[in-house]
């Protein structure tokens, strides 16, 4: 067994194949059919080869598995679920790991005997024609969000989901997660895009739910829920999502103002002034400095508390309308503006992730949150104070996508000790302004002891029925979602 790390997560050196492998029954023979499905070379057992497979993003999850297998169709994925059932393997699947909550990644103990497999959707990246008319495609599960924003970019359409990890993020995880990111505000969320969706069951069994139509009504949302459900129902293979017309121009601006309420103030009346709010960003002057400390532009001469980016599209003349826009904007300290997609100016915002990842002498604790747009500012403060206390000291630095009410809570520097404590205290303001504990990033393994804190018993109650109906015997990322 790996020896417990400072944070209380196992991180000894038992990625990959754990000694005791021998114990579990069935397992020769499992990995023994898998390669006759798959190929050899696509179960990966070597644990230098699995190990970039067992950590996540953050580095604070590390899991322990038998094998990765790398299947290339749907037919395969079936196959080997097939496979796997018959000898009760755990399944994690698992896309571009870019997730930040742990649950692209299996658990780090191997308490029970059950042979456990990471199935890993990085060669099934085939993306359809675009149905230009009906404005959608059809794309395999490892596909990338950048990719398939490409591929309808090159009939004039859009991919709704936008994130900066889109190079890795793919279709698979940006579903299982029902991911937000930074077109949320004028696209809704994923399941908002998903139209259709082809997935396999805990059986093998091969669902699929795939059509165009805008009108369909025949029974339950099974996309929609598949949509969110961080790999413990299926594992899903293809989906069919939804496109969109990209604006004909569009105005980045980021201005440094004084207070939180000043950048709602923002949003409200570039909404009111017929302005379409196509991103909605606030920073705040500890994340600027740290990006800036790392090589990164700082987005305007002076600074301010808060920076707030803009991303705005409308009729007409829309530069002239976004600088009167900001000449009347309350708390204005200075103010940057560049037509779309003005990237150096999102530069500094999309780097904050790594920056601050790179930043911190712990795994940084990292907790995305949601709350009322009218509880914002006084969140932001109760927040930016939860280092303060001598018994937990640690730096935060928020960011987020404010016209969702949405803040990234990041702690740096936590001592291991205090990680439950400090999460406690961030999800007890939370819920104190009726918000939520997870905004975009799901609950993943990271926040399973805190889930009684988002939905009452009998919503409880009635997700865990849904897992017990479709995976009876709990081997679809067990830890995820429920302990
Ligand atoms: C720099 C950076 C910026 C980010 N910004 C945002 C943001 O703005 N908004 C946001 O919502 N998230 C953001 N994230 C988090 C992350 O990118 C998203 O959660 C993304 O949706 C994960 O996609 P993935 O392919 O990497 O999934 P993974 O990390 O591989 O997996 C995530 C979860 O989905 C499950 N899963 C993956 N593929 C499948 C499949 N085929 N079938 C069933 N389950 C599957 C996994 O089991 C796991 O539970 C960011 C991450 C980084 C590193």
């Amino acid at each position: 067994m790996p020896s417990p790390g400072p944070d209380g997560i196992d991180i000894g050196p038992g990625l990959g194949p754990a000694a005791d492998a021998g114990r579990r029954p069935g397992l020769d023979r499992l990995l023994s059919r898998l390669r006759h499905i798959v190929g050899d070379a696509h179960v990966v057992t070597d644990p230098d080869a699995m190990a970039g497979f067992l950590i996540d993003w953050t580095g604070r999850h590390r899991g322990q598995a038998d094998a990765v297998l790398r299947p290339r169709t749907t037919d395969e994925v079936s196959r080997a679920v097939v496979e796997c059932a018959e000898v009760d393997a755990e399944i994690c699947a698992q896309g571009g790991n870019t997730g930040l909550v742990g649950g692209s990644v299996p658990p780090s103990d191997r308490a029970g005997s059950r042979p456990r497999i990471v199935i890993s959707t990085a060669r099934m990246t085939d993306i359809d024609d675009v149905d230009v008319i009906g404005r959608c495609v059809g794309v395999q599960a490892g596909a990338t969000v950048e990719a398939i924003d490409a591929r309808a970019g090159a009939v004039g359409l859009a991919f709704g989901v936008d994130l900066a990890s889109r190079h890795s993020a793919t279709a698979g995880g940006v579903v299982a997660t029902n991911a937000g990111g930074i077109r949320m505000i004028r696209r809704g969320n994923t399941r908002a895009q998903v139209l259709g969706i082809e997935a396999v069951l805990a059986d093998g069994r091969i669902l699929r739910r795939w059509t165009s139509l805008v009108k369909d009504n025949v029974g339950y949302d099974l996309p929609g829920l598949l949509t969110g459900s961080e790999g413990t129902l299926a594992v899903i293979t293809r989906v069919l999502f939804r496109l969109v017309v990209p604006p004909r121009a569009s105005i980045v601006a980021v201005a440094a103002i004084d207070r939180v309420a000043d950048a709602v103030e923002l949003i409200g009346t570039a909404a009111s002034r017929g302005l379409t709010v196509e991103a909605a960003e606030l920073m705040t002057e500890a994340g600027i400095a740290l990006v800036a400390a790392h090589g990164h532009r700082r987005p305007t001469a002076a600074s301010g508390p808060f920076y707030v980016l803009l991303e705005v599209s409308g009729p007409g003349d829309v530069e002239s309308a976004a600088v009167e826009l900001l000449q009347g904007a309350g708390g204005l300290i200075d103010a940057v503006l560049e037509p779309g997609p003005a990237r150096a100016l999102w530069g500094a915002r999309e780097a904050h992730t790594e920056t601050i990842a790179r930043s911190s002498v712990t795994p940084v604790v990292k907790l995305d949150i949601s709350v009322p747009i009218r509880a914002l500012a006084e969140v932001f403060d109760e927040l930016g104070a939860v280092g303060d206390r001598n018994d937990s000291p640690c730096r935060p630095v928020l960011f987020g996508h404010v016209g969702d009410g949405n803040i990234h809570v990041n702690l740096l520097d936590v001592p291991p000790d205090r990680v439950d404590d400090l999460t406690d205290r961030v999800f007890g303001i939370v819920t104190a302004h009726g918000g939520s504990i997870s905004a975009e990033h799901g609950i993943g393994r990271a926040k399973v002891a805190w889930t009684h804190l988002g939905r009452e018993a009998a919503d409880l109650a009635t997700m865990r029925a849904i897992k017990g109906a479709l995976d009876p015997r709990g081997v679809l990322n067990p830890g995820v979602l429920f302990a």
